[in-house]
């Protein structure tokens, strides 16, 4: 190293340099406009499509969509959604998930589940705080599932209505509820194979 550069690194050590160089960019820093949130007293704004907390839906007058029907648990690549289903004795050919958990903590909020669903029962929402210090509280039982639709049903709807998986408009609406209902009122006598 030559004298000259060896005086000016001496020169540079004892006047801070480096300091002076770190308040400088601190100081032009102050005029800049922040572009941090201040978590959690500022919130972003979520966009429809975001992919939250996962949670089952009801249709307007209050029944469950999920005819358990396990195509969720089959589409699921992570393997954390088990469905127990049950045949519903008050409607003829029509079954429910008598038991739903969706284990959380191993999910990769994919959306295939979402997709899967047949008869949109399943929607992801923009439920993203639920971090806890009891791991087991994050096994998502069907209770727990609907009570995430409940409250954040207009996120789960739009959530829905942005993966164009779900229309909504009244002839949408007709098609979910005459289902059952064509199933119920039918008065046609069942096929002789059936009887006999
Ligand atoms: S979002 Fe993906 S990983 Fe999560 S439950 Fe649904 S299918 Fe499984
Ligand atoms: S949530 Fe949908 S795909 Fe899953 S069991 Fe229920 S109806 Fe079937």
């Amino acid at each position: 190293m030559s004298v000259g550069a060896l005086t000016k690194k001496i020169l540079e050590a004892a006047l801070f340099d480096e300091i002076w160089d770190a308040m400088k960019v601190t100081f032009k820093h102050m005029f800049y406009k922040p572009i941090t949130f201040q978590y959690p007293r500022e919130q972003r704004t979520i966009p429809d499509a975001h992919r939250g907390a996962l949670g089952l839906l009801r249709y307007d007058d209050g029944k469950e969509r999920c005819v358990g029907c396990d195509l969720c648990e089959a589409a699921c690549p992570s393997r954390c959604i088990k469905v127990i289903s049950a045949e519903d004795k008050s409607l003829p050919l029509q079954r429910y998930a008598s038991e739903f958990y969706i284990d959380i903590t191993k999910c990769v909020f994919c959306g295939y589940c979402v997709e899967a669903c047949p008869v949109n029962a399943l929607a992801m929402t923009k439920m993203y705080e639920y971090s806890t210090h009891d791991k087991r509280t994050l096994l998502f039982d069907k209770k727990r599932l609907y009570q995430i639709g409940e409250q954040h049903l207009a996120d789960a709807k739009k959530y829905l209505y942005t993966h164009n998986q779900e229309k909504n408009d009244d002839m949408f609406h007709d098609y979910r509820y005459f289902f059952p209902q064509s199933v119920v009122q039918s008065t046609q006598p069942p096929p002789r194979h059936l009887t006999s």
